[in-house]
């Protein structure tokens, strides 16, 4: 039977670790440590990710501020609350929730992030010293499946695995993560000629592609590990119901591999834990703190 690794009760059991640290920590450090969200606009999904965010922090002690401004800002405007906060004491943590509106410099207003405070890993610097291998904020879903396949020992090293997809976000980020745990990683993408054949090469597959059951049983090896990153809200045939699904056609799938992670329940809540993680990594490392989580940072 094939394993599922289950990232809702992993991010629980590292929350856990993480309420106990923060609670012994804070006696040190004298404060608690701090994470500011700026959203910007009216995006639905972006308003329930952000109070997703709010409500882990909670759960763990992270203090959050969120700063929700309209969409008639202007990006200078952004670029100086982000300025205030790359010097407020108080804030280990910031991130920009994606996407805002099209009229501004994304890139731009995440540079103007201070690296140490970048804890989504997007800025240059961040991904600079992930490419050299070196100590930093890694991002975060990449960072959360480096921890799900860790929890069930799947081995890296050595292994042939295939990313499908190669966004900033994702699939470069985990590429170079795989690569630096010494996987020996092929990257794919929309223009990738015989993917199915490709992928079936892997011992590790990973469905980064944003295309809703791309990955059936035609791409995988008997006996692989499958991660699926997508996720989608699909219709169903009752006009008033959704229900969600990942880019792996899990039902045609599991019968072949030795373990896959589902959707909803897999990477997500994952990526939110990472986001806590690298919150604290950066409190961690402006007191001086104990490293004893640094077995969760690849
Ligand atoms: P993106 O659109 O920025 O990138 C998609 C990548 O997939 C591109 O590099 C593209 O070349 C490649 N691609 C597209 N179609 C393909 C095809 N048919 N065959 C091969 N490659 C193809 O998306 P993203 O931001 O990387 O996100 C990918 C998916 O992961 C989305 O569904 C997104 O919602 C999801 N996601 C989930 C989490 C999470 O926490 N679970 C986090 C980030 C993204």
């Amino acid at each position: 039977m094939s394993i599922k690794l289950d990232g809702k009760k992993l991010s629980l059991e590292i929350e856990k670790r993480l309420n106990e640290y923060i609670s012994i920590n804070k006696k040190i450090a004298k404060r608690a440590p701090g994470l500011a969200v700026i959203r910007i606009g009216e995006d639905p999904a972006s308003g329930v990710y952000v109070n997703n965010k709010e409500k882990a922090c909670l759960r763990v002690g992270i203090k959050s501020f969120i700063f929700h401004l309209k969409d008639n800002v202007e990006q200078k405007e952004v670029e100086k609350l982000i300025d205030k906060l790359n010097f407020d004491e108080d804030i280990d943590g910031m991130l920009l929730q994606l996407p805002i509106p099209k009229k501004f410099d994304e890139q731009k207003l995440i540079s103007h992030i201070n690296s140490n405070k970048d804890v989504d890993g997007l800025n240059e610097i961040n991904i600079g010293k992930l490419v050299k291998n070196e100590t930093a904020m890694r991002s975060c879903t990449p960072a959360g499946i480096i921890n799900l396949l860790r929890s069930q020992n799947i081995t890296i090293k050595g292994k042939k695995i295939v990313v499908i997809g190669r966004s900033l976000l994702v699939g470069k980020p985990l590429s170079l993560m795989l690569l630096n745990l010494n996987g020996t990683v092929t990257m794919t993408h929309s223009k990738t000629l015989n993917l199915n054949k490709v992928c079936k090469e892997a011992d590790i597959l990973i469905a980064a592609a944003g295309k809703p059951n791309l990955v059936d049983s035609t791409f995988v090896k008997e006996g692989a590990v499958v991660i699926d990153v997508g996720i989608h809200r699909l219709k169903s045939s009752d006009k008033n119901k959704s229900r969600l699904c990942g880019d792996v056609l899990l039902e045609d799938v599991i019968p072949k591999v030795f373990a896959y992670t589902p959707v909803p329940g897999g990477v997500g809540p994952m990526t939110v834990t990472m986001l806590l993680v690298n919150t604290i990594f950066s409190w961690q490392k402006q007191f001086g703190l104990s490293s004893a989580l640094n077995d969760l940072m690849p």
